[in-house]
Protein backbone atom coordinates (compact mmCIF):
# COMPACT_ATOMS: atom_id res chain seq x y z
CA UNK A 1 0.00 0.00 0.00
CA UNK A 2 1.37 3.11 -1.40
CA UNK A 3 2.04 6.28 1.02
CA UNK A 4 0.70 10.00 -0.37
CA UNK A 5 3.87 11.88 0.13
CA UNK A 6 3.18 15.24 -0.69
CA UNK A 7 5.57 17.95 -0.63
CA UNK A 8 5.11 21.60 -0.60
CA UNK A 9 6.18 22.09 -4.62
CA UNK A 10 3.40 19.58 -4.84
CA UNK A 11 1.49 21.94 -2.70
CA UNK A 12 2.14 25.08 -4.80
CA UNK A 13 1.74 23.16 -8.08
CA UNK A 14 -1.88 22.38 -6.46
CA UNK A 15 -2.38 25.83 -5.68
CA UNK A 16 -1.48 26.94 -9.06
CA UNK A 17 -4.12 24.08 -10.71
CA UNK A 18 -6.99 25.38 -8.31
CA UNK A 19 -6.19 28.84 -9.80
CA UNK A 20 -6.88 27.81 -13.39
CA UNK A 21 -9.94 25.73 -12.34
CA UNK A 22 -11.30 28.66 -10.49
CA UNK A 23 -10.48 31.28 -13.51
CA UNK A 24 -12.07 28.70 -16.22
CA UNK A 25 -15.67 29.08 -14.03
CA UNK A 26 -15.95 32.49 -13.84
CA UNK A 27 -19.57 32.21 -15.16
CA UNK A 28 -21.21 29.42 -13.22
CA UNK A 29 -19.98 30.29 -9.99
CA UNK A 30 -20.51 34.12 -10.41
CA UNK A 31 -24.27 32.69 -11.91
CA UNK A 32 -24.41 30.99 -8.35
CA UNK A 33 -23.76 33.44 -5.67
CA UNK A 34 -26.03 35.68 -8.21
CA UNK A 35 -28.93 33.64 -7.40
CA UNK A 36 -27.57 32.38 -3.83
CA UNK A 37 -26.11 35.73 -3.09
CA UNK A 38 -24.55 38.58 -4.09
CA UNK A 39 -22.42 37.65 -7.09
CA UNK A 40 -19.30 38.53 -5.63
CA UNK A 41 -17.97 35.07 -4.96
CA UNK A 42 -15.92 33.97 -8.30
CA UNK A 43 -14.42 37.70 -7.80
CA UNK A 44 -12.84 36.77 -4.27
CA UNK A 45 -11.92 33.51 -4.65
CA UNK A 46 -10.17 34.43 -8.50
CA UNK A 47 -8.47 37.40 -6.56
CA UNK A 48 -7.51 35.23 -3.63
CA UNK A 49 -5.73 32.07 -5.98
CA UNK A 50 -4.52 35.11 -8.35
CA UNK A 51 -2.68 36.93 -5.40
CA UNK A 52 -1.48 33.92 -4.03
CA UNK A 53 0.15 32.91 -7.58
CA UNK A 54 2.09 36.67 -7.90
CA UNK A 55 3.61 35.30 -4.74
CA UNK A 56 4.52 31.61 -6.12
CA UNK A 57 8.13 32.01 -5.62
CA UNK A 58 8.23 33.06 -2.30
CA UNK A 59 5.82 30.61 -1.77
CA UNK A 60 8.09 27.59 -2.56
CA UNK A 61 10.74 28.97 -0.27
CA UNK A 62 8.79 28.26 2.92
CA UNK A 63 8.97 25.15 4.33
CA UNK A 64 4.70 23.88 4.91
CA UNK A 65 4.05 25.85 8.28
CA UNK A 66 5.18 28.96 6.85
CA UNK A 67 3.54 28.36 3.45
CA UNK A 68 0.35 28.38 5.48
CA UNK A 69 0.88 31.29 7.12
CA UNK A 70 1.80 33.17 4.37
CA UNK A 71 -1.23 31.43 2.73
CA UNK A 72 -3.15 32.81 5.25
CA UNK A 73 -1.85 36.37 5.40
CA UNK A 74 -2.22 36.57 1.59
CA UNK A 75 -5.80 35.91 2.03
CA UNK A 76 -6.54 37.72 4.94
CA UNK A 77 -5.55 40.83 3.75
CA UNK A 78 -6.36 40.43 -0.02
CA UNK A 79 -9.19 38.83 -0.08
CA UNK A 80 -13.02 40.70 1.11
CA UNK A 81 -16.26 38.82 1.63
CA UNK A 82 -16.81 35.89 4.05
CA UNK A 83 -14.65 33.07 1.96
CA UNK A 84 -11.72 35.69 2.74
CA UNK A 85 -12.00 35.56 6.37
CA UNK A 86 -13.23 31.90 6.39
CA UNK A 87 -10.39 30.26 4.12
CA UNK A 88 -7.85 32.76 5.78
CA UNK A 89 -8.60 30.91 9.31
CA UNK A 90 -8.63 27.42 7.58
CA UNK A 91 -5.35 27.96 6.69
CA UNK A 92 -4.12 29.95 10.20
CA UNK A 93 -5.35 26.30 11.51
CA UNK A 94 -3.74 24.32 9.68
CA UNK A 95 -0.48 26.28 9.89
CA UNK A 96 -0.30 25.49 13.57
CA UNK A 97 -0.80 20.99 12.75
CA UNK A 98 1.82 21.39 10.04
CA UNK A 99 4.90 22.63 12.31
CA UNK A 100 7.56 20.38 11.73
CA UNK A 101 6.27 18.68 8.69
CA UNK A 102 8.15 18.66 5.58
CA UNK A 103 6.19 15.97 3.87
CA UNK A 104 2.42 14.57 4.17
CA UNK A 105 1.07 11.49 3.87
CA UNK A 106 -2.76 10.99 3.72
CA UNK A 107 -3.03 10.64 7.83
CA UNK A 108 -1.41 14.30 7.75
CA UNK A 109 -3.22 15.25 5.28
CA UNK A 110 -6.77 14.18 7.17
CA UNK A 111 -5.29 16.47 9.92
CA UNK A 112 -4.87 19.52 7.70
CA UNK A 113 -8.38 19.19 6.91
CA UNK A 114 -9.91 18.97 10.24
CA UNK A 115 -8.25 22.32 11.37
CA UNK A 116 -9.52 23.91 8.10
CA UNK A 117 -12.80 22.53 9.19
CA UNK A 118 -12.82 23.52 12.48
CA UNK A 119 -10.56 27.09 11.44
CA UNK A 120 -13.79 27.72 9.60
CA UNK A 121 -16.62 26.58 12.03
CA UNK A 122 -15.48 28.59 14.40
CA UNK A 123 -14.84 32.00 12.67
CA UNK A 124 -18.08 31.44 10.82
CA UNK A 125 -19.99 29.76 13.69
CA UNK A 126 -21.12 27.69 11.20
CA UNK A 127 -21.79 23.77 11.34
CA UNK A 128 -22.38 21.03 8.24
CA UNK A 129 -25.91 21.46 7.39
CA UNK A 130 -25.88 25.04 7.19
CA UNK A 131 -25.49 25.30 3.39
CA UNK A 132 -22.16 26.54 3.22
CA UNK A 133 -18.50 25.58 1.99
CA UNK A 134 -18.50 23.21 5.29
CA UNK A 135 -20.87 20.85 3.74
CA UNK A 136 -18.34 19.58 1.58
CA UNK A 137 -15.39 19.49 3.43
CA UNK A 138 -17.29 18.37 6.23
CA UNK A 139 -17.87 14.80 4.30
CA UNK A 140 -14.64 15.18 3.16
CA UNK A 141 -13.39 14.67 6.26
CA UNK A 142 -15.28 12.38 7.53
CA UNK A 143 -15.02 9.52 4.67
CA UNK A 144 -11.30 10.16 4.64
CA UNK A 145 -11.08 9.46 8.25
CA UNK A 146 -13.21 6.36 7.84
CA UNK A 147 -11.42 5.05 4.78
CA UNK A 148 -8.00 5.71 6.45
CA UNK A 149 -7.46 2.00 7.63
CA UNK A 150 -7.72 0.83 4.36
CA UNK A 151 -4.66 2.62 3.22
CA UNK A 152 -3.97 6.07 1.63
CA UNK A 153 -5.38 5.87 -1.70
CA UNK A 154 -8.57 4.40 -0.33
CA UNK A 155 -8.67 7.63 2.22
CA UNK A 156 -8.23 10.11 -0.47
CA UNK A 157 -10.31 8.85 -2.80
CA UNK A 158 -13.37 8.76 -0.20
CA UNK A 159 -12.30 12.30 1.00
CA UNK A 160 -12.73 13.30 -2.57
CA UNK A 161 -16.04 11.22 -2.95
CA UNK A 162 -17.26 13.26 0.39
CA UNK A 163 -16.44 16.49 -0.92
CA UNK A 164 -18.47 15.60 -4.19
CA UNK A 165 -21.34 14.36 -1.95
CA UNK A 166 -21.57 17.63 0.47
CA UNK A 167 -21.21 19.75 -2.69
CA UNK A 168 -24.42 18.09 -3.91
CA UNK A 169 -26.44 17.89 -1.17
CA UNK A 170 -26.61 21.91 -0.35
CA UNK A 171 -28.69 21.88 -3.48
CA UNK A 172 -31.78 21.12 -1.37
CA UNK A 173 -30.58 22.68 1.67
CA UNK A 174 -32.13 25.42 3.52
CA UNK A 175 -29.17 28.17 3.99
CA UNK A 176 -28.85 28.92 7.79
CA UNK A 177 -25.52 30.80 7.18
CA UNK A 178 -24.44 33.29 4.67
CA UNK A 179 -26.75 35.17 2.48
CA UNK A 180 -28.82 32.93 0.96
CA UNK A 181 -30.25 32.57 4.48
CA UNK A 182 -32.26 35.99 3.82
CA UNK A 183 -33.62 34.71 0.67
CA UNK A 184 -37.27 34.05 0.54
CA UNK A 185 -36.66 30.12 -0.08
CA UNK A 186 -33.21 30.13 1.49
CA UNK A 187 -31.55 29.19 -1.64
CA UNK A 188 -33.61 25.88 -1.90
CA UNK A 189 -32.88 24.12 -5.65
CA UNK A 190 -29.49 26.04 -5.93
CA UNK A 191 -25.89 24.69 -5.11
CA UNK A 192 -23.89 27.05 -2.77
CA UNK A 193 -20.92 28.59 -4.90
CA UNK A 194 -18.89 28.46 -1.91
CA UNK A 195 -19.41 24.77 -1.45
CA UNK A 196 -18.92 24.55 -5.06
CA UNK A 197 -15.47 26.08 -5.12
CA UNK A 198 -14.39 24.02 -1.99
CA UNK A 199 -15.45 20.86 -3.77
CA UNK A 200 -13.00 21.95 -6.75
CA UNK A 201 -9.99 22.80 -4.20
CA UNK A 202 -10.72 19.11 -2.58
CA UNK A 203 -11.02 17.31 -5.49
CA UNK A 204 -7.81 19.34 -7.30
CA UNK A 205 -6.17 18.19 -3.92
CA UNK A 206 -7.06 14.55 -4.24
CA UNK A 207 -5.57 14.42 -7.49
CA UNK A 208 -2.38 15.70 -6.56
CA UNK A 209 -2.00 13.38 -3.49
CA UNK A 210 -2.92 10.28 -5.58
CA UNK A 211 0.02 11.13 -8.18
CA UNK A 212 2.84 11.14 -5.77
CA UNK A 213 1.72 6.89 -4.51
P1 LIG B 1 -20.05 37.02 0.93
O1 LIG B 1 -21.07 36.04 1.38
O2 LIG B 1 -19.57 37.91 2.02
O3 LIG B 1 -20.49 37.76 -0.30
P2 LIG B 1 -18.52 35.22 -0.73
O4 LIG B 1 -19.52 35.49 -1.78
O5 LIG B 1 -17.10 35.29 -1.14
O6 LIG B 1 -18.75 36.16 0.53
O7 LIG B 1 -18.71 33.76 -0.14
C1 LIG B 1 -19.98 33.19 -0.01
C2 LIG B 1 -19.81 31.76 0.50
O8 LIG B 1 -19.21 31.77 1.79
C3 LIG B 1 -21.14 31.07 0.68
O9 LIG B 1 -21.52 30.45 -0.53
C4 LIG B 1 -20.85 30.06 1.78
O10 LIG B 1 -20.37 28.84 1.27
C5 LIG B 1 -19.72 30.70 2.55
N1 LIG B 1 -20.13 31.23 3.84
C6 LIG B 1 -20.73 32.42 4.11
N2 LIG B 1 -20.91 32.58 5.44
C7 LIG B 1 -20.41 31.47 6.03
C8 LIG B 1 -20.28 31.01 7.39
N3 LIG B 1 -20.70 31.75 8.41
N4 LIG B 1 -19.71 29.80 7.60
C9 LIG B 1 -19.26 29.06 6.57
N5 LIG B 1 -19.35 29.42 5.28
C10 LIG B 1 -19.91 30.60 5.01
MG1 LIG C 1 -20.95 36.83 -2.14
Amino acid sequence: MGKVKLTTDAYVDYLKAVTEKIASEKDYITELDATTGDGDHWVNMNTGFTKLMEIETQLRELDFSGLFKKAAMTIMSGVGGSSGILYASAYLKAAAVLSGVEVMDAEMLLKVLDAELQGIMQRGNGKPGFKTMIDPLYQAVEAMKNALPEGDSAAVSAMREGARLGMEATKDMEAVRGRAYYQANKGVGHLDPGAVTMFYQLDILGNAALKTI
